[in-house]
């Protein structure tokens, strides 16, 4: 079961915000945070904006905790609709806010089947912030693979789909996840499967700047981002998001973090040094398809111009045929 912190409740009263955001999918950033008047929160408007009030919302349940705040199921009184509420607390630290307003600046312009949607945001002058997110009935790829176990070969054909669907929306909107793991791909009862929690992911304006690679879960980062002079000729951070599905598919195959025993925690250093000097994970002959082992081989090419982009791999044989 998962521990609450006893926090403050939330309890915000909000103006009705724009009803309609006519906005270009794509507008330059906001400057954030937005300022406030005093004793009163701000709702700021999303592509998919369907809650309009947080007093409208009631809380069913506690989905989880991260290290910024507390999920909740909630629903809306008037609809009967599902949704879950993020909601981060106004005295998290400097960085943890900061990857809030970059996951909000994010939500607020996405809009594709295969990343999680935002319904609303709010901002209340406390700093408090609440983002009401699509609820996703079946939890993280992690929770299914420590409840339900390892995915056979035709799911994890189909969760590459998806995520290579959602990276590719991603990529092409000049958005870079840098954070993909088991625990941020989303899943509901219609085994669709969702990108979600963007604190760490950027939008390129220009090159990106080397001293701001070293972002996202370690575990899962690629070699050109321990190592960029080595491993990343034409460094663009996309290719990063492949090494972390590469590494993603293939725990959720032998149900283990790929560079680490079962049930071992590598620290930082053995975990560099596997991830720069080792051989990258390779799946045996005797358990995994042709097609299985050489997408796998494909993504987790340690030399970034070598290892192939969303648009080939969503050509490859292993996502193409039906199983
Ligand atoms: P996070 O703070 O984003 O890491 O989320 C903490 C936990 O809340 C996750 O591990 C999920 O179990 C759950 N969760 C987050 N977002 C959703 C969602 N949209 N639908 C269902 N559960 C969610």
């Amino acid at each position: 079961m998962a521990v609450v912190r006893k926090r403050p409740q939330l309890n915000l009263h909000l103006p009705l915000p724009e009803t309609t955001d006519r906005r270009p999918r794509f507008p330059p950033p906001l400057p954030l945070p937005l300022p406030l008047p005093p004793n009163s929160s701000h709702s700021t408007a999303t592509n998919h904006q369907e809650v309009d009030r947080l007093s409208d919302l009631e809380k069913l349940q506690v989905l989880g905790n991260g290290n910024s705040g507390t999920v909740y199921k909630v629903r809306q009184k008037r609809t009967l609709q599902t949704y879950a509420l993020k909601v981060i607390h106004g005295d998290c630290d400097t960085t943890v806010r900061r990857q809030i307003f970059r996951e909000m600046e994010i939500l607020r312009r996405t809009d594709s089947p295969y990343v999680v949607r935002c319904h609303g945001i709010f901002e209340k002058p406390s700093g408090d912030i609440a983002m009401v997110l699509e609820y996703m009935d079946s939890g993280t790829l992690d929770n299914l693979l420590h409840t339900i176990g390892t995915f056979s070969e035709s799911s994890l054909a189909n969760i590459s789909r998806q995520v290579l669907n959602g990276l590719n929306y991603l990529h092409s909107h000049k958005i870079v996840h840098r954070d993909i793991k088991p625990s941020n791909l989303l899943v509901n009862s219609k085994m669709e499967v969702k990108i979600a929690d963007f604190g760490v992911s950027k939008i390129m304006c220009r090159t990106l700047d080397p001293c701001d690679s070293y972002v996202g879960t370690c575990a899962y980062m690629s070699p050109e981002r321990f190592d960029p002079d080595t491993y990343g000729a034409n460094y663009n951070g996309y290719a990063g998001d492949i090494w972390s599905l590469g590494l993603t598919l293939v725990e959720l195959y032998v149900g283990h973090f790929p560079f680490s025993p079962p049930g071992q925690k590598p620290d930082w250093a053995s975990l560099m040094c596997a991830i720069c000097f080792g051989e990258p994970p390779s799946l045996q002959e005797s358990s995994a398809s042709v097609e299985f082992r050489d997408f796998i081989q494909c993504c987790l090419q340690k030399e970034s111009s070598k290892r192939w982009t969303v648009l080939q791999l969503l050509s490859h044989p292993f996502v193409t045929q039906d199983r």
